[in-house]
């Protein structure tokens, strides 16, 4: 690969980084086989969501949906209740979409190459080249926001763009390529870390030319802060909810609480929590007063809740207030 390491030190890094990896890879649920649905899934899940948030989510969706062909003969709505919870739910809405395209137009089975797998829905190209490269053995390299740090510091070279992708396909293991891809992201995602590299436990610390000096490589985005208020009707076992509108380019068609542009009088404070979402920390302030609002919104018995496509923040809220 163009200056990253000479021959020799890419054969050694291999070696290094998977024999670290074969003793310690967290034992992840997805790791357990390689069914190319179950990598799809975990990898789609992967995307800005949290592992730890990840994997509660993921035994539930398989519970529901345990073959791709189950998934595509689902309702959209029960989809959409299932990922309940993990947020951006374009990712659900390509999921489903995918799923039938490999029912109707592949038979049920997978396409087994990075090309093929890159012309299904919500399939990018380092999707694609992770199912390939874990599910069916490929030697394609992937590039996610750990291997582009773990690269830049071995290298010690700012790179961006394509040059990111040939370093990381000139280093790959093609041998072990999912293994390899897997090992990369493990190790960005726990020893090379953004702010604090834990350098002296690297595997390939001998081979890496920075050693954590470029440690603040990657700056970290400064969080908004914003506050919101929505509103909690009760009426008898019924909540009030609102439906998020169809065009609409978050969670669209999702159920929420009805959000209050001003506070009155005759509304009461019933709590507070926070709620994060990428660069903003929201202080969510519920009320609870006695008219719903004129928005358009729906009774809906408490019972019902769970099966419902709530918004991940409508979710905590109903928790919170104990009706989930
Ligand atoms: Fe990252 Fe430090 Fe390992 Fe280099 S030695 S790859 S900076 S953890």
């Amino acid at each position: 690969m163009p200056g990253l390491l000479s021959n020799p030190r890419q054969r050694q890094f291999r070696k290094k980084l998977l024999a670290w990896y074969d003793s310690h890879a967290r034992d992840l649920p997805w790791r357990a086989n390689r069914d190319p649905y179950r990598v799809w899934l975990s990898e789609i899940m992967l995307q800005q969501t949290r592992v730890a948030a990840v994997i509660e989510h993921y035994h539930e969706f398989l519970r529901r949906f345990s073959t791709v062909e189950k998934l595509a003969a689902a309702r959209e709505a029960s989809v959409l209740a299932a990922w309940s919870g993990l947020g951006y739910y374009r990712r659900a809405r390509m999921l489903h979409a995918a799923a039938r395209v490999i029912v109707r137009e592949h038979g049920g089975k997978f396409p087994d190459t990075m090309e093929g797998l890159q012309a299904l829905p919500g399939i990018g190209r380092y999707t694609a080249a992770a199912i390939a490269s874990i599910a069916f053995g490929e030697p394609v390299a992937v590039v996610d926001g750990n291997v582009e740090r773990v690269l830049q510091r071995v290298g010690g070279e700012r790179m961006v763009g394509e040059e990111l992708w040939r370093a990381a396909d000139h280093l790959l293991d093609a041998k072990r390529p999912g293994d390899f891809n897997q090992a990369m992201m493990e190790l960005g995602a726990v020893v090379c870390t953004p702010r604090a590299p834990a350098c002296l436990t690297c595997p390939v610390i001998e081979l890496c030319a920075t050693r954590g000096e470029l440690a603040a490589i990657t700056k970290p985005t400064p969080q908004k802060k914003r506050e919101i208020h929505y509103a909690l009707h009760l009426h008898g076992e019924k909540v009030f909810l609102a439906q998020r509108s169809r065009q609409a380019s978050l969670m669209a068609g999702m159920w929420e609480l009805p959000e209050l542009a001003a506070v009155n009088d005759e509304s009461k404070p019933l709590f507070t929590l926070r709620h994060s979402i990428t660069v903003t920390d929201y202080t969510v302030r519920v009320w609870t007063a006695a008219n719903p609002p004129g928005a358009a919104g729906k009774w809906i018995p408490a019972s019902r809740l769970s099966r419902m496509a709530l918004t991940g923040l409508a979710r905590k809220i109903l928790r919170k207030a104990a009706l989930l």
